[in-house]
């Protein structure tokens, strides 16, 4: 292990968020075998500390070549600190997918309480240049499987069981659904799907950051590693 502070593998810009900022990517140094998403949802910074956190438990040289990561989809929500980007859009709804509806979806404002708040999908498919830019990056990039972090659900989506999931699972001791319990029209998750692209979410537990590097980071790690499934 050699912890640093700071980053220190090059980005690559994929794009540009509503309010100017720059969508990066590190760059797999061959063939993209796993794609990793983080920092979609702003009110979720801890996936991009967790990820973070990893990229920088590890010397470069170390993280396996055939990984691309993107540790943050979401600046400006981040930045907000709002779920959806500047437009209010929730890029996770806002995905090409058959289901994709124009009509607003809702979100919880706490997730194990009832209370939900509308929100909205954009005006068409992929209108947000947060999305468009994501997908014209794994059109780029090709990767074989995408790893997608949330929170705080506590689980590992994947309709599909693939090994990688259910090593997570073995990892994590979270456990592994199917379906995450409500409507997700317009999901990135559905779109992959219709495109047999498999794609991986995992949901951190509802815990602060400190207490999720503890329990998720070295998961990731060994991902980073090379030490797990990458094939589905
Ligand atoms: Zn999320």
């Amino acid at each position: 292990m050699q912890k640093r502070t700071a980053l220190t593998l090059p980005l690559k810009r994929y794009g540009t968020s509503v309010r100017g900022a720059r969508l990066e990517y590190i760059a797999s140094q061959s063939r993209c075998d796993l794609l990793i998403v983080a920092g979609i949802h702003g009110e979720e910074p801890e996936t991009t500390v967790a990820l973070s956190r990893a990229v920088r438990s590890l010397a470069p040289e170390d993280v396996t070549p055939n990984v691309s990561l993107v540790l943050a989809a979401n600046p400006d929500g981040l930045t907000l600190g709002t779920r959806g980007n500047a437009n209010g859009v929730d890029l996770n709804r806002n995905f090409p997918s058959s289901n994709w509806q124009p009509q607003p979806t809702t979100c919880r404002w706490y997730a194990d309480e009832e209370e939900e708040l509308p929100i909205l999908t954009g005006e068409t498919p992929a209108s947000e240049p947060e999305s468009a830019a994501l997908i014209k990056l794994i059109d780029t990039l090709r990767p074989r499987m995408v790893l997608t972090l949330h929170g705080p659900l506590a689980c590992v989506d994947d309709p599909q069981k693939s090994r990688l999931a259910t090593w997570i699972c073995g990892e994590t001791g979270l456990p592994l659904v199917s379906d995450i319990g409500y409507p997700t029209p317009g999901s990135m998750g559905t779109w992959a799907g219709e495109r047999n692209l498999p794609w991986i979410t995992w949901e951190f537990p509802p815990d602060g950051v400190e207490k999720i590097c503890k329990s998720q980071v070295p998961t990731l790690v060994k991902i980073l590693k090379g030490e797990a499934p990458l094939s589905p």
